[in-house]
């Protein structure tokens, strides 16, 4: 018999992230969105990308999602929900607390450090979803500065 609990609803909860994404693109900004959970299902916080609406480059959903939460005793059964690929900064953030597993919409248009989450013993879900990808494709598409200044291309 197996100790493993059933895994909870992933598109459920990736609904909050794409919900926090499309508030972030109505407000001009950069749509990302992110979620933080509990295994059991219950939402500790909710965020978004707002580098352009609060001129901050280290607002990214995850990040943003990560300080709504406040402070958690331990990450290891938490699962931090966002709609893309999470870059390195957020990778970072996800190994630096020891957060048990991300669950990211999609990693077409961006591929950051899932791969090497991974590689740590992070369980890593990609849901390929397609409303993610053809939000984050559309947008890219239209605004490629603001992208790769998000990205740190130059
Ligand atoms: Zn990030």
């Amino acid at each position: 018999m197996s100790t493993q609990a059933p895994d909870p609803d992933f598109r459920a909860m990736l609904r909050t992230a794409i919900d926090e994404a499309r508030a972030g693109l109505a407000e001009g900004g950069i749509p990302i969105g992110a979620a933080l959970y509990r295994a059991d299902g219950t939402l500790l916080g909710r965020g978004r990308n707002r580098r352009v609406q609060d001129d901050d480059p280290s607002v990214h959903g995850e990040t943003d999602a990560f300080r709504k939460a406040g402070r958690q005793r331990s990450y290891r059964d938490t699962i931090m929900v966002t709609t893309l690929s999470p870059c390195w900064y957020c990778s970072g953030l996800v190994r630096q607390f020891g957060i048990g597993t991300v669950v990211m919409g999609e990693s077409v248009n961006f591929s950051g450090g899932h791969e090497w989450l991974r590689a740590n013993g992070v369980r890593v879900v990609d849901l390929a979803d397609p409303e993610c990808i053809s939000m984050m494709g559309d947008w890219i598409s239209a605004n490629p500065l603001l992208w790769n200044e998000d990205i740190g291309v130059d």
